[in-house]
């Protein structure tokens, strides 16, 4: 299956499309996750893009896409944070159009609560959060690390990002409807509820 998650930072997009992933045994491919292991590596790309990131501005679509082509089987995909203009969305429509577009809509206070707790461990990237918080506050479960702030989670940034995908990235609700391949699911609710309800819509398009 070739499915597209929507949705606001901190929907819990992340989460639900690596649970997918593992259930469906399709690949998981998050743009964010790229582009920060790009930024770590500290490549002359990953030294711009470093800054693009801080400040939740969108990354040029033609890097994107290059970046997401050849990542992209003929056995199905899950795109997590891609696409995220209707450029974007055009140029996949055109190499490999979807069956299914999960929207996780959140209201904006609730990804600004969430983001002010989000921690994620600089070793192994674990990531904590308001469901889910580390056994001693501040420190990795599983390594002991100190737990730090994702800079594009500052307060901020956050409502900047917001901005953001309001302008560039709502839009595709509609580009989505218009092809029938649009469902829209309420992300307030606990992981395990949210990933069930997947699952049932999933099973409509099968
Ligand atoms: P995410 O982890 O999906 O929230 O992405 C983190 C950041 O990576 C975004 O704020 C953008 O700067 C960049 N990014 C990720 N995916 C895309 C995309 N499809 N188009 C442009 N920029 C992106």
């Amino acid at each position: 299956m070739k499915i597209v998650f929507l949705g606001k930072p901190q929907s819990g997009k992340g989460t639900q499309s690596h649970f997918l992933s593992e259930r469906l045994k399709v690949p998981h491919i998050s743009t964010g996750d790229i582009l920060r292991e790009e930024v770590k590596r500290k490549s002359p790309t990953g030294n711009r893009l470093k800054h693009i990131l801080e400040k939740g501005e969108l990354v040029q679509d033609s890097l994107i896409l290059s970046i997401v082509k050849k990542r992209l089987t003929a056995k199905g995909f899950i795109l997590d944070g891609f696409p995220r203009t209707i450029g974007q969305a055009e140029a996949l429509e055109k190499i490999q159009p979807v069956d299914l577009v999960i929207d996780i809509y959140c209201p904006d206070a609730t990804i600004i609560t969430r983001a002010a707790a989000r921690r994620v461990c600089p070793t192994c990237g674990r990531i904590y959060g308001i469901d889910l918080p580390p056994k001693k506050p501040g420190v990795c479960d599983r390594c002991g690390q100190k737990l730090v702030r994702r800079p594009d989670d500052r307060k901020e940034t956050v409502r900047h990002r917001l901005r953001v995908y309001q302008k560039q990235t709502a839009p595709l609700v509609k580009f989505y409807r218009h092809k029938g391949v649009y469902v829209r699911i309420d992300g307030t609710r606990p992981i395990p509820v949210v990933h069930k309800e997947i699952l049932r819509k999933i099973e409509t398009v099968k």
